[in-house]
């Protein structure tokens, strides 16, 4: 940290134990309890973004052409918790070059409930919108690659297009090429190839984590049926809380 954002983190830290003092001095038990653990939140979040910034600034001084981003996340299109705009906007303050944003789609199957690849259109939309009327002067722009997060039968598989699919016009071939899917899950292998036969990548989701419906594909699977179709593993989940070195287990 150097002298300028501890003097930042120091001010708002001191700002948080201000406000609980007030909050002490004025509200009943329960409503202060409540307000202690919003403060720590806030606290506690300050803290970790100033060393998530710290640690992505000292990674890409070590490595000057390397470029940093998030590769799995959901906005409220799905089951995320922010919207797409809020998102984008924290991905540039913490100083990385780029997001994948993987709204899922779930096509309906057995006569199950699915998210529809509708949603992952919109937040695909959405994304390009945000970006052409990016409106924080004090933040660069963050580029956002087109995405979504299948389940297959095997378990969600992460899809990232070229970003030239961010475009209307050209979203209408996603819409061309997936539509008639959205009815009926499909293997992984092939949604791996479908992915490649549009000119992009695909990334397992979450692998080896097990739930009553197709969730994380087992490295077992990935490694008899997947490799050379995929490209890449998640090693790192805080999301399900797990860091393995899958990719080298799959030489990927
Ligand atoms: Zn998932």
């Amino acid at each position: 940290m150097d002298s300028i954002n501890r003097r930042g983190f120091l001010k708002r830290t001191a700002g948080a134990t201000l406000g609980l003092t007030a909050t002490g001095l004025l509200l009943p038990f329960h409503t202060k309890c409540q307000a202690v653990s919003s403060v720590l939140e806030l606290v506690g979040k300050n803290y970790l973004d100033e060393r998530i910034i710290e640690n992505i600034r000292k990674i890409k001084q070590e490595n000057p052409t390397l470029k940093i981003g998030e590769t799995h996340c959901h906005t409220t299109y799905t089951d995320g918790q922010y919207p797409t705009a809020d998102l984008m906007q924290r991905a540039s303050m913490l100083g990385l070059d780029f997001l994948i944003i993987t709204d899922h789609w779930i096509p309906a199957h057995d006569g199950e409930w699915g998210w529809p690849l509708a949603h992952s259109l919109a937040s695909i939309a959405d994304s390009a919108k945000q970006y052409k009327e990016w409106n924080h002067p004090e933040l660069e722009p963050i580029k956002v690659y087109p995405a979504m997060e299948l389940s297959t039968h095997q378990g969600h598989l992460i899809m990232v297009f070229p970003e030239v699919y961010s475009k209307p016009g050209n979203r209408r071939d996603l819409v061309k090429q997936f539509s008639p899917l959205d009815n009926s899950m499909i293997s992984m292998e092939v949604a791996a190839g479908l992915a490649k036969h549009l000119g992009g990548i695909s990334i397992i989701a979450h692998p080896n984590i097990n739930r009553s419906y197709p969730f994380g594909v087992s490295t077992d699977f990935a490694k008899q049926y997947l490799v050379g179709l995929v490209d890449a593993i998640e090693d790192v989940s805080t999301g399900h809380g797990y860091q393995k070195n899958y990719s080298k287990e799959l030489g990927l």
